[in-house]
Parts: C-alpha cells; sequence; structure tokens
C-alpha cells in the first residue's frame, strides 16, 4: 500500500471519490481499480501506473486469507501503524462501569461481531479509548484473566 501510495500522483484531489491518494491506495485492490484516478491517465503518469498495476499483479497472486470461523475469504487485512506492534482501535465502550486507564488489558465484543477481542489501553480520552489489540496470548502465561467489559 504505501509503495502504490509514492506512486500516485499525490494531488489528494478527490477525483476518485476518495478524500487523498492515501485513501484511494488503501482501497485499491485490483488493476480495474485504477481507473477511478483520472489523473494517473495524463500521459505522465502513465509509466507510474504501469508499475502500480505491476504492484497489484505480485499482491493478486498472494495466498488468500480464508477467516477460521466463517471459512469466507478476506476482502482486505488490517496492519499495524508503521513502527507500532499491532492494530488499533478506538472504543466506546457501552458499560459504564468500564473505568479503563492506560496499560490496562481488557476483552470485549464489538457490537453485531461474534469475536471476543483482548486489547491494551493506549488512552482513554472523553469516553473514546485507544487501544492495541493483544490478543490472549496473555492467558496462556498463567496471568489473571482480563476485565472483561462487555459490549
Ligand atoms: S484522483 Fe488520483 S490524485 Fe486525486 S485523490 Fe484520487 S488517487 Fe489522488
Amino acid at each position: 500500500m504505501l509503495q502504490i501510495e509514492k506512486l500516485l500522483p499525490g494531488y489528494n484531489c478527490g477525483e476518485c471519490g476518495l478524500s487523498s491518494c492515501r485513501e484511494f491506495a488503501v482501497k485499491l485492490v485490483d488493476v480495474a481499480g485504477l481507473d477511478r484516478c483520472t489523473i494517473l491517465k495524463q500521459e505522465r503518469f502513465l509509466g507510474r501506473a504501469e508499475q502500480i498495476a505491476g504492484l497489484l499483479a505480485c499482491s493478486e497472486k498472494t495466498e488468500d486469507i480464508i477467516g477460521v470461523l466463517d471459512g469466507l475469504r478476506a476482502e482486505f487485512a488490517l496492519a499495524p501503524l508503521p513502527g507500532e506492534p499491532s492494530c488499533r482501535e478506538d472504543l466506546h465502550p457501552f458499560n459504564p462501569e468500564a473505568h479503563l486507564k492506560e496499560g490496562d488489558i481488557f476483552r470485549y465484543r464489538l457490537l453485531g461481531r461474534p469475536i471476543t477481542h483482548f486489547a491494551k489501553v493506549l488512552k482513554n480520552k472523553q469516553g473514546i479509548v485507544t487501544v492495541h489489540l493483544v490478543g490472549p496470548g496473555h492467558l496462556l502465561q498463567g496471568l489473571p484473566a482480563p476485565e472483561d467489559i462487555g459490549l
């Protein structure tokens, strides 16, 4: 995604229907999607368009990611921000008793999703809790079960 972003025109003009070239790079899944960037069709960007097409062709050859529980192919995979150990989520807990502070590890479930998540609090500001996902690995280390805050 970063390689593709560097090759895009960088105008952040929104012609593609997205707010920035970065967002376009994130959502681009195949060569056909390149048509949405009208700027790339200009002659001076044709070389870059070809490079992007090459990168997309490589990524299409990678193995599909199949969900363990539902058996469905993932349309995208989340990745950590550069330099971070895992993905972030911003949460708004429904539980008024959830007093989460920096460093706390807890478990929760996203509304409408069946999977329990485990996360570590990065910050808790104005009711929005920013976390790193940690997975349940610490349970295997004999540490106490983390607080379950529900939805
Ligand atoms: S149309 Fe192209 S240049 Fe404009 S924001 Fe989208 S990707 Fe960037």
